[in-house]
Protein backbone atom coordinates (compact mmCIF):
# COMPACT_ATOMS: atom_id res chain seq x y z
CA UNK A 1 0.00 0.00 0.00
CA UNK A 2 1.45 3.72 -0.65
CA UNK A 3 -0.18 5.77 2.00
CA UNK A 4 0.47 9.04 0.15
CA UNK A 5 -1.28 11.41 2.68
CA UNK A 6 0.50 14.13 4.41
CA UNK A 7 0.56 12.22 7.72
CA UNK A 8 0.14 10.02 9.18
CA UNK A 9 3.01 8.63 7.06
CA UNK A 10 4.48 4.91 6.58
CA UNK A 11 6.49 4.03 9.44
CA UNK A 12 9.53 1.95 8.73
CA UNK A 13 9.79 -1.75 9.97
CA UNK A 14 12.37 -0.60 12.84
CA UNK A 15 9.84 2.19 13.96
CA UNK A 16 7.54 -0.06 13.95
CA UNK A 17 8.95 -3.39 15.66
CA UNK A 18 10.20 -0.22 18.57
CA UNK A 19 6.25 0.34 18.92
CA UNK A 20 5.80 -3.51 20.06
CA UNK A 21 8.03 -3.81 23.00
CA UNK A 22 6.99 -3.88 26.59
CA UNK A 23 6.58 -0.76 28.36
CA UNK A 24 9.84 0.54 30.78
CA UNK A 25 9.45 2.50 34.11
CA UNK A 26 9.38 6.01 32.70
CA UNK A 27 10.56 7.20 36.15
CA UNK A 28 13.66 4.97 35.75
CA UNK A 29 16.85 4.81 34.49
CA UNK A 30 16.70 3.65 31.09
CA UNK A 31 13.71 5.74 30.16
CA UNK A 32 16.14 8.79 31.72
CA UNK A 33 18.69 7.40 29.34
CA UNK A 34 16.73 7.31 26.05
CA UNK A 35 15.11 10.50 26.76
CA UNK A 36 18.35 12.47 27.02
CA UNK A 37 19.78 10.12 23.62
CA UNK A 38 16.63 11.58 21.63
CA UNK A 39 16.89 15.23 23.26
CA UNK A 40 20.40 15.41 21.84
CA UNK A 41 19.55 13.77 18.58
CA UNK A 42 16.54 16.35 18.51
CA UNK A 43 18.28 19.40 18.57
CA UNK A 44 20.76 18.24 15.42
CA UNK A 45 17.66 17.86 13.57
CA UNK A 46 15.70 20.91 14.72
CA UNK A 47 19.25 22.45 14.19
CA UNK A 48 18.54 24.46 17.87
CA UNK A 49 21.24 24.57 20.67
CA UNK A 50 18.30 26.02 22.73
CA UNK A 51 15.91 23.37 24.55
CA UNK A 52 13.60 20.81 22.46
CA UNK A 53 10.54 19.21 24.75
CA UNK A 54 8.45 16.07 23.70
CA UNK A 55 5.11 16.38 24.58
CA UNK A 56 2.57 13.52 24.59
CA UNK A 57 -0.02 15.47 22.25
CA UNK A 58 -0.72 15.61 18.54
CA UNK A 59 0.36 18.50 16.47
CA UNK A 60 -2.19 20.88 17.45
CA UNK A 61 -1.08 20.61 21.16
CA UNK A 62 2.45 21.64 20.44
CA UNK A 63 0.81 24.67 18.55
CA UNK A 64 -1.31 25.46 21.81
CA UNK A 65 2.02 25.01 23.87
CA UNK A 66 3.49 27.64 22.08
CA UNK A 67 0.66 30.21 22.54
CA UNK A 68 0.33 29.27 26.66
CA UNK A 69 3.77 29.23 27.27
CA UNK A 70 4.65 33.05 25.65
CA UNK A 71 1.86 34.88 25.98
CA UNK A 72 -0.79 36.17 28.13
CA UNK A 73 -4.84 37.28 27.90
CA UNK A 74 -5.53 40.27 25.95
CA UNK A 75 -2.03 40.57 24.51
CA UNK A 76 -1.82 41.18 20.74
CA UNK A 77 -0.89 38.57 18.30
CA UNK A 78 -0.15 38.89 14.19
CA UNK A 79 -1.20 36.01 12.07
CA UNK A 80 0.26 35.66 8.97
CA UNK A 81 -2.10 33.35 7.15
CA UNK A 82 -2.41 32.02 4.11
CA UNK A 83 -4.14 28.51 4.68
CA UNK A 84 -6.20 26.22 6.97
CA UNK A 85 -3.25 25.39 9.48
CA UNK A 86 -2.49 29.18 9.90
CA UNK A 87 -6.37 29.97 10.77
CA UNK A 88 -6.08 26.88 13.46
CA UNK A 89 -3.01 28.63 15.05
CA UNK A 90 -4.80 32.13 15.26
CA UNK A 91 -8.20 29.95 16.57
CA UNK A 92 -6.07 29.08 19.34
CA UNK A 93 -4.46 32.00 20.27
CA UNK A 94 -8.11 33.36 20.52
CA UNK A 95 -9.29 30.60 22.43
CA UNK A 96 -7.17 31.69 25.20
CA UNK A 97 -7.77 35.46 24.72
CA UNK A 98 -5.11 36.78 22.88
CA UNK A 99 -6.08 39.86 20.47
CA UNK A 100 -5.78 38.16 16.91
CA UNK A 101 -4.68 40.78 14.30
CA UNK A 102 -5.01 38.66 10.70
CA UNK A 103 -2.69 39.19 7.89
CA UNK A 104 -4.10 37.13 5.65
CA UNK A 105 -3.86 36.35 1.52
CA UNK A 106 -5.47 33.88 -0.57
CA UNK A 107 -4.56 30.45 0.24
CA UNK A 108 -2.18 29.03 -2.39
CA UNK A 109 -0.40 32.33 -2.68
CA UNK A 110 2.74 33.51 -1.15
CA UNK A 111 2.78 35.48 2.15
CA UNK A 112 4.30 39.24 1.53
CA UNK A 113 6.98 40.14 4.19
CA UNK A 114 6.77 43.71 3.07
CA UNK A 115 3.26 43.73 3.97
CA UNK A 116 4.01 42.10 7.43
CA UNK A 117 6.88 44.45 7.87
CA UNK A 118 4.14 47.20 7.10
CA UNK A 119 1.54 45.36 9.81
CA UNK A 120 4.13 45.49 12.36
CA UNK A 121 4.81 48.98 11.73
CA UNK A 122 1.22 50.00 11.74
CA UNK A 123 0.78 47.82 15.18
CA UNK A 124 3.98 48.91 17.75
CA UNK A 125 1.94 46.87 20.42
CA UNK A 126 1.83 43.72 18.71
CA UNK A 127 4.02 41.02 20.41
CA UNK A 128 4.03 37.92 18.69
CA UNK A 129 4.11 36.62 15.05
CA UNK A 130 2.16 32.83 14.34
CA UNK A 131 3.41 31.57 10.69
CA UNK A 132 2.99 28.00 9.45
CA UNK A 133 6.26 27.33 7.91
CA UNK A 134 4.73 24.77 5.19
CA UNK A 135 1.11 25.46 4.81
CA UNK A 136 -0.14 21.48 4.42
CA UNK A 137 -3.61 22.98 3.06
CA UNK A 138 -2.15 24.22 0.21
CA UNK A 139 1.24 22.18 -0.71
CA UNK A 140 3.36 25.73 0.15
CA UNK A 141 6.48 26.30 2.04
CA UNK A 142 6.33 30.13 3.26
CA UNK A 143 9.40 31.99 3.07
CA UNK A 144 9.95 31.98 7.00
CA UNK A 145 13.56 32.98 6.56
CA UNK A 146 12.14 36.33 4.86
CA UNK A 147 9.51 36.48 7.28
CA UNK A 148 11.74 35.90 10.42
CA UNK A 149 14.28 39.02 8.93
CA UNK A 150 11.29 41.00 9.23
CA UNK A 151 9.72 39.79 12.69
CA UNK A 152 13.04 40.13 13.95
CA UNK A 153 13.65 43.21 12.73
CA UNK A 154 10.79 44.44 15.18
CA UNK A 155 12.05 42.42 18.24
CA UNK A 156 8.79 40.42 18.17
CA UNK A 157 8.17 36.82 19.20
CA UNK A 158 8.37 34.14 16.20
CA UNK A 159 6.07 31.28 16.69
CA UNK A 160 6.27 28.59 13.84
CA UNK A 161 3.98 25.38 12.72
CA UNK A 162 6.90 23.57 11.36
CA UNK A 163 4.44 19.94 11.61
CA UNK A 164 4.60 19.10 8.30
CA UNK A 165 8.24 20.62 7.58
CA UNK A 166 10.87 19.95 10.24
CA UNK A 167 13.06 16.75 9.64
CA UNK A 168 12.31 17.39 5.64
CA UNK A 169 13.18 20.88 4.35
CA UNK A 170 15.87 22.42 6.05
CA UNK A 171 14.66 25.21 8.71
CA UNK A 172 17.72 26.15 10.86
CA UNK A 173 15.95 27.54 13.99
CA UNK A 174 18.78 29.44 15.39
CA UNK A 175 20.02 30.90 12.16
CA UNK A 176 16.63 32.23 11.43
CA UNK A 177 15.76 33.31 15.20
CA UNK A 178 12.44 31.12 15.46
CA UNK A 179 11.49 31.13 19.31
CA UNK A 180 9.04 28.44 19.46
CA UNK A 181 8.70 25.69 16.40
CA UNK A 182 6.61 23.14 16.75
CA UNK A 183 6.62 19.42 14.84
CA UNK A 184 4.88 16.30 14.91
CA UNK A 185 5.85 12.67 15.23
CA UNK A 186 3.49 11.29 12.31
CA UNK A 187 4.91 13.50 9.91
CA UNK A 188 8.49 13.54 8.57
CA UNK A 189 9.76 11.78 11.78
CA UNK A 190 8.26 8.41 11.08
CA UNK A 191 6.48 7.83 14.22
CA UNK A 192 2.57 7.13 14.80
CA UNK A 193 1.05 10.23 16.01
CA UNK A 194 1.13 10.43 19.86
CA UNK A 195 4.15 13.01 19.84
CA UNK A 196 4.79 17.09 19.71
CA UNK A 197 8.24 18.05 19.77
CA UNK A 198 8.83 21.51 20.55
CA UNK A 199 12.07 23.75 20.60
CA UNK A 200 12.20 27.23 22.93
CA UNK A 201 14.39 29.62 22.51
CA UNK A 202 15.90 32.26 25.10
CA UNK A 203 13.27 34.91 24.67
CA UNK A 204 11.30 32.74 24.53
CA UNK A 205 12.03 32.00 27.95
CA UNK A 206 11.73 35.35 28.49
CA UNK A 207 8.24 35.66 27.65
CA UNK A 208 7.38 32.39 29.30
CA UNK A 209 8.40 34.51 32.62
CA UNK A 210 5.79 36.73 32.31
CA UNK A 211 3.03 35.33 30.34
CA UNK A 212 -0.52 34.39 32.14
CA UNK A 213 -2.19 32.49 30.10
CA UNK A 214 -3.53 29.72 32.05
CA UNK A 215 -1.17 26.12 31.32
CA UNK A 216 -0.45 23.09 33.87
CA UNK A 217 -0.11 20.10 31.40
CA UNK A 218 1.55 21.66 28.95
CA UNK A 219 4.02 24.07 30.70
CA UNK A 220 7.71 24.44 29.47
CA UNK A 221 9.28 25.32 32.67
CA UNK A 222 7.92 21.36 34.11
CA UNK A 223 9.12 20.03 31.11
CA UNK A 224 12.53 21.60 31.57
CA UNK A 225 12.46 20.21 35.49
CA UNK A 226 12.04 17.15 34.23
CA UNK A 227 13.94 16.62 31.13
CA UNK A 228 16.74 17.45 33.76
CA UNK A 229 16.33 14.11 35.98
CA UNK A 230 15.65 12.23 32.43
CA UNK A 231 11.67 12.47 32.98
CA UNK A 232 8.60 14.17 31.40
CA UNK A 233 5.76 16.10 33.97
CA UNK A 234 2.90 13.35 32.64
CA UNK A 235 3.23 9.68 31.29
CA UNK A 236 4.58 10.15 28.23
CA UNK A 237 3.77 7.84 25.21
CA UNK A 238 6.44 5.78 25.72
CA UNK A 239 5.86 3.53 22.55
CA UNK A 240 6.06 6.56 20.22
CA UNK A 241 9.65 7.44 22.27
CA UNK A 242 10.93 3.57 21.35
CA UNK A 243 9.86 4.89 17.72
CA UNK A 244 11.34 7.96 17.66
CA UNK A 245 14.96 6.40 19.45
CA UNK A 246 15.03 3.97 16.32
CA UNK A 247 13.78 6.84 13.23
CA UNK A 248 16.44 9.42 14.84
CA UNK A 249 19.04 7.13 13.84
CA UNK A 250 17.93 6.17 10.52
CA UNK A 251 17.15 10.49 9.93
CA UNK A 252 21.14 11.13 11.21
CA UNK A 253 22.50 7.94 9.43
CA UNK A 254 21.03 9.63 6.30
CA UNK A 255 22.45 12.71 7.44
CA UNK A 256 20.10 16.26 7.36
CA UNK A 257 21.55 17.38 4.09
CA UNK A 258 20.64 14.34 1.68
CA UNK A 259 17.09 14.46 3.79
CA UNK A 260 16.39 17.48 2.10
CA UNK A 261 17.60 16.55 -0.90
CA UNK A 262 15.87 13.36 -1.56
CA UNK A 263 12.72 15.50 -0.79
CA UNK A 264 13.28 18.06 -3.11
CA UNK A 265 13.99 15.43 -5.50
CA UNK A 266 10.70 13.74 -4.67
CA UNK A 267 8.57 16.74 -4.56
CA UNK A 268 10.34 18.13 -8.02
CA UNK A 269 9.27 14.59 -8.97
CA UNK A 270 5.62 14.49 -8.06
CA UNK A 271 4.73 18.56 -9.34
CA UNK A 272 6.26 16.97 -12.56
CA UNK A 273 4.82 13.83 -12.84
CA UNK A 274 1.27 16.00 -12.02
CA UNK A 275 1.48 18.52 -14.76
CA UNK A 276 2.70 15.86 -17.65
CA UNK A 277 -0.56 13.70 -16.46
CA UNK A 278 -2.70 16.76 -17.83
CA UNK A 279 -3.42 17.94 -13.82
CA UNK A 280 -2.64 21.41 -12.91
CA UNK A 281 -0.80 22.54 -8.66
CA UNK A 282 -3.51 24.55 -6.90
CA UNK A 283 -0.33 26.33 -5.45
CA UNK A 284 2.39 28.66 -6.56
CA UNK A 285 4.51 26.83 -7.97
CA UNK A 286 7.55 29.36 -6.69
CA UNK A 287 6.67 28.05 -3.25
CA UNK A 288 5.80 24.52 -3.93
CA UNK A 289 5.63 22.44 -0.86
CA UNK A 290 8.70 19.69 -0.99
CA UNK A 291 5.94 17.51 1.37
CA UNK A 292 3.02 17.82 0.18
CA UNK A 293 1.29 18.89 -3.33
CA UNK A 294 -1.84 19.87 -3.86
CA UNK A 295 -3.22 19.23 -7.43
CA UNK A 296 -6.56 21.26 -8.69
CA UNK A 297 -9.78 18.18 -9.47
CA UNK A 298 -10.28 18.75 -12.99
CA UNK A 299 -13.87 19.66 -14.11
CA UNK A 300 -16.51 16.89 -14.23
CA UNK A 301 -14.09 14.74 -12.35
CA UNK A 302 -15.44 13.62 -8.54
CA UNK A 303 -12.49 14.12 -5.84
CA UNK A 304 -13.77 12.10 -3.50
CA UNK A 305 -14.92 9.04 -6.08
CA UNK A 306 -11.23 9.52 -7.42
CA UNK A 307 -9.30 8.90 -3.98
CA UNK A 308 -11.91 5.70 -3.36
CA UNK A 309 -10.84 4.25 -6.76
CA UNK A 310 -7.23 4.78 -6.07
CA UNK A 311 -7.38 3.27 -2.65
CA UNK A 312 -9.74 0.23 -3.66
CA UNK A 313 -7.81 -0.20 -7.01
CA UNK A 314 -4.93 0.78 -6.46
CA UNK A 315 -4.02 0.74 -3.08
CA UNK A 316 -3.05 4.60 -3.18
CA UNK A 317 -3.91 6.71 -0.64
CA UNK A 318 -4.10 10.20 -1.18
CA UNK A 319 -6.29 13.11 0.98
CA UNK A 320 -8.81 15.66 -0.63
CA UNK A 321 -9.01 19.78 0.30
CA UNK A 322 -9.75 20.88 3.73
CA UNK A 323 -12.64 23.34 4.54
CA UNK A 324 -13.25 24.98 1.37
CA UNK A 325 -10.91 23.16 -0.85
CA UNK A 326 -13.03 20.46 0.34
CA UNK A 327 -13.95 18.57 -3.60
CA UNK A 328 -11.30 21.28 -5.23
CA UNK A 329 -8.09 20.22 -4.61
CA UNK A 330 -5.79 16.67 -3.89
CA UNK A 331 -3.58 16.17 -1.61
CA UNK A 332 -0.41 14.19 -1.91
CA UNK A 333 1.70 13.15 0.70
CA UNK A 334 5.54 13.12 0.29
CA UNK A 335 7.35 12.91 3.43
CA UNK A 336 9.52 10.77 6.04
CA UNK A 337 9.53 7.69 4.89
CA UNK A 338 9.19 7.91 0.76
CA UNK A 339 11.35 7.44 -2.15
CA UNK A 340 11.32 8.60 -6.07
CA UNK A 341 9.94 4.77 -6.87
CA UNK A 342 7.29 5.29 -4.35
CA UNK A 343 6.15 8.63 -5.90
CA UNK A 344 6.48 7.12 -9.24
CA UNK A 345 3.81 4.45 -8.45
CA UNK A 346 1.26 6.90 -7.23
CA UNK A 347 1.75 9.25 -10.16
CA UNK A 348 1.00 6.11 -12.50
CA UNK A 349 -1.96 5.19 -9.88
CA UNK A 350 -3.52 8.46 -10.40
CA UNK A 351 -3.00 8.75 -14.34
CA UNK A 352 -4.78 4.91 -15.14
CA UNK A 353 -7.69 6.15 -12.37
CA UNK A 354 -8.22 9.53 -13.38
CA UNK A 355 -9.73 8.91 -17.11
CA UNK A 356 -12.14 6.61 -15.15
CA UNK A 357 -13.48 9.06 -13.11
CA UNK A 358 -14.21 11.32 -15.69
C1 LIG B 1 -0.74 17.95 10.52
C2 LIG B 1 -0.61 19.41 10.79
C3 LIG B 1 -1.14 20.01 11.93
C4 LIG B 1 -2.00 19.27 12.90
O1 LIG B 1 -1.38 18.34 13.57
P1 LIG B 1 -2.20 17.24 14.40
O2 LIG B 1 -1.11 16.29 14.68
O3 LIG B 1 -3.27 16.71 13.51
O4 LIG B 1 -2.73 17.91 15.59
C5 LIG B 1 -0.94 21.35 12.13
N1 LIG B 1 -0.25 22.10 11.27
C6 LIG B 1 0.27 21.57 10.15
C7 LIG B 1 1.00 22.46 9.20
C8 LIG B 1 0.11 20.21 9.88
O5 LIG B 1 0.60 19.68 8.75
Amino acid sequence: MQLRIPGPTPCPPSSLQAMGQQMMNHRGAEFAEMIRSITERLKLVFQTKGDVFLLTSSGTGGMEAAIVNTLSPGDKVLSVSNGFFSERFADIAIAYGAEVVTLGFEWGRPIDAGKVDRTLRDNPDIKAVLVTHNETSTGMTNDLQAISTTVKSFDKLLLVDAISSLGCIDLPIDDWHCDVVVTGSQKGWMVPPGLAMVSVSEEAWRAHAVAKMPRCYWDFALAKDCLQKGQTPWTPAVSCCYALDKTLDLMLDEGLESIFTRHSRVGRLTREGVKSSGLSLFSDENYASDTVTAVNVPDKVNASKLIRLLQDEYDVVIAGGQERLSGRILRIGHLGSVSEDDMRSVLEAISKALPRVR
